[in-house]
């Protein structure tokens, strides 16, 4: 991530665009199949059928800033959580490892969000705040062996507002236009 672009003003900026649409249209189980879904068309880049990886990798953060902010996760803090597992989460060899382990780490964030809506118990929700940094520094990490600027690409993504709908707040929640 560029070194001018931090994940917090990333989750605040998400905030500004998304919050209102977010708060609409979103459940949190259904923005970590946002995430997932963005993931897959990832991994249609990796197999060489789009050049767009830039885009889904920083659309797979800005799902992760959405639900961050619905379910109030500071994410500068996590980096200081007792929940956070000790061994480094980065340490992937390749990025086929490194996809692999976005991959399950956004499937476990998601049966840990699923436990939590159905609980509100707060050790799940120490278990998503374990499983979101987790998964954004497996993020990172595919941008990184990518040679991608996930600061760069945000910009371009949301330097005026929602990508799709390019209100400065956004009004279509990513959401097809027939059930807007
Ligand atoms: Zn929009």
């Amino acid at each position: 991530m560029s070194r001018r672009l931090t994940l917090g003003s990333f989750q605040r900026r998400n905030a500004r665009i998304f919050t209102q649409a977010n708060d609409r249209h979103y459940c949190p189980e259904w923005m970590v199949l946002k995430m997932y879904r963005f993931y897959s068309k990832l991994l249609g880049c990796s197999l060489g059928g789009s050049v767009r990886a830039d885009y889904y990798l920083t659309m797979v953060l800005s799902w992760s800033c959405g639900l961050a902010n619905t379910l109030h996760i500071n994410l500068e803090r996590l980096g200081n959580s007792p929940y956070l597992p000790t061994e480094n989460p980065t340490t992937s060899s390749s990025l086929n490892e490194a996809l692999l382990s976005m991959g399950g780490s956004i499937a476990e964030l998601g049966e840990t969000v699923t436990f939590f809506t159905g609980t509100n118990n707060t050790v799940f929700l120490n278990g998503i705040k374990t499983y979101l940094f987790v998964s954004i520094m497996h993020t990172c990490a595919v941008a990184q062996f990518l040679d991608i600027d996930l600061g760069d690409e945000f910009r371009k993504c949301f330097g005026k507002g929602c990508p799709k709908c390019h209100f400065p707040i956004c009004d279509c929640g990513f959401l097809p236009a027939k059930v807007m």
